[in-house]
């Protein structure tokens, strides 16, 4: 879902390039690299509820998979781009790398807009997108799951089509399945609360205390509203979280100077995660602008909503006092605004570890599936924070130890994991 003027496929590869060059990786390499090794474009035929026929565009891309099966999910989008989908599949190889799942990177989408689709529709799509897709992704060789505007249930509407078409069962085709349809527990929170645990590793790494700090978010969807529970609960305050108003299509920021209470919110926001602006006023929240998420003077700030949304334009409007940008989101800082942050020495917590806890989990998933044994909440949560750690740990020091901004710290551990794989296939 790209804006105007903003490729975020080029934002990719301009990361990519810029840490090739780092590595000093030789050309093959690069070339393998800077793009997907496959894509796929398709139309999806739906026969609307009012009797017509409506063709949707659906896109998915295999980045890389020499370390494992492509893993990534499928956004549903009225602005969805096929250059977002072939960023987000290159995002996602990095994401598998940095945290050291056996799994390559994917990433799918289709241009609709489930705010004006029924659930009947929906499903259609959901089947259309595996009937055209089937017999190129599957649980050995590419495995999709929930994304933005998608859900466990449209999960299952995918693995019901792909095992009537391959007549058996196939768990390990999909993940973010319900649980008790081969879903793990945990999943709904795990990417949220990942964020957290490297928010909460990075606090100890300044020597700050979580209680001592307060956050503004942009976004209050999956993400956004477990990582507020987990941070929350650390100690730390919600002063301001912004979110889209599908009527004014515009986005909001709701302020409460004095902390934001997460079942309060969560009480007046619809399943798209977007909070009631009449509702908001009613309960004493200051209704700002949509961008002032990013302009209030806190300690942390957490964009959990989309890409290309710190910018050289805004960059210099954040707060002197903000001292940790854990981006939930993914490609959420642009490399223009990127660049002043290090120079601003603000400890940034790239999107493809701090967001990296749900696609761990879709790999415990994953693992769970093939046992067909099921793991308690607590034992994947707890695996899940030993993972995240893990990964935090190794990339914070190696930048302290090559004296590298975080992100590339995390591209370095990441694109050399890869580029081994491929070197070690004989693929370049
Ligand atoms: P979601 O659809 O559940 O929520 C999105 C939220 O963003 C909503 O609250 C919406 O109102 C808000 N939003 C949309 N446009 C906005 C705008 N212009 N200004 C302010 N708020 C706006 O999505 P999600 O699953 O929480 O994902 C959020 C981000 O995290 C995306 O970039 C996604 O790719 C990334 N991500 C999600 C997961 C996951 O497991 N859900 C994993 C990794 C990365």
């Amino acid at each position: 879902m790209a804006e105007k003027g903003f490729n975020p496929y080029a934002m990719a590869q301009a990361q990519f390039d810029r840490v090739a060059e780092l590595l000093a990786l030789d050309e093959g390499a690069r070339e393998l690299l800077r793009q997907p090794l496959r894509e796929y474009h398709f139309s999806i035929p739906v026969r609307m509820d009012d009797g017509t026929v409506r063709v949707f565009r659906g896109f998915r891309c295999q980045h890389n998979d020499a370390r494992g099966p492509s893993k990534g999910g499928i956004r549903f989008h009225p602005q969805e781009t096929v250059d977002t989908v072939r960023a987000l599949s290159m995002w996602m190889t990095w994401k598998c790398a940095c945290v050291d799942i056996p799994l390559g990177g994917g990433k799918g989408g289709v241009i609709c807009d489930p705010h004006n689709l029924s659930m009947k529709e929906q499903e259609q799509i959901c089947r259309g997108y595996v009937r055209q897709l089937w017999k190129n992704v599957g649980p050995v060789n590419d495995v999709p799951a929930p994304d933005v505007m998608t859900s466990a249930q449209h999960m299952l509407w995918m693995l019901d089509e792909f095992e009537a078409l391959g007549g058996g069962h196939y768990p390990g085709f999909i993940t973010g399945k319900p649980v008790g349809m081969g879903g793990s527990l945990g999943r709904t929170e795990a990417t949220g609360f990942g964020v957290v645990f490297t928010l909460r590793e990075a606090l100890k790494d300044l020597d700050v205390r979580p209680e001592d700090t307060t956050a503004s978010l942009q976004g209050f969807g999956n993400v956004a509203q477990y990582a507020m529970r987990l941070y929350t609960q650390l100690g730390g305050a919600v002063i301001a979280v912004s979110t889209w108003d599908n009527k004014a299509q515009a986005a909001r920021t709701f302020r409460k100077r004095d902390g934001i209470s997460l079942d309060e919110l969560l009480a007046i926001t619809d399943r798209f995660g977007e909070v009631n602006v009449d509702k908001a006023a009613d309960q004493g929240y200051e209704i700002l602008d949509g961008d002032d998420w990013l302009v209030q003077d806190v300690d942390i700030l957490l964009p959990a909503a989309l890409e290309n949304q710190i910018t050289a334009e805004n960059v210099k409007s954040i707060s002197k006092r903000v001292n940790i940008v854990a981006e939930g989101a993914n490609g959420p800082t642009t490399p223009e605004a990127d660049k002043v942050l290090h120079e601003r020495g603000v400890f940034v917590i790239p999107d493809f570890l701090a967001n990296a806890g749900g696609v761990t989990c879709s790999y415990f998933e994953q693992v769970q599936s093939n046992m067909n044994y099921f793991w308690t909440r607590d034992e994947v949560l707890g695996k899940l924070d030993l993972k995240m750690t893990d990964a935090f740990i190794a990339v914070s020091e190696l930048a302290r130890k090559r004296k590298l901004f975080m992100r590339d710290a995390a591209y370095v551990i990441a694109i050399n994991r890869v580029a081994q794989a491929c070197k070690d296939r004989g693929w370049c």
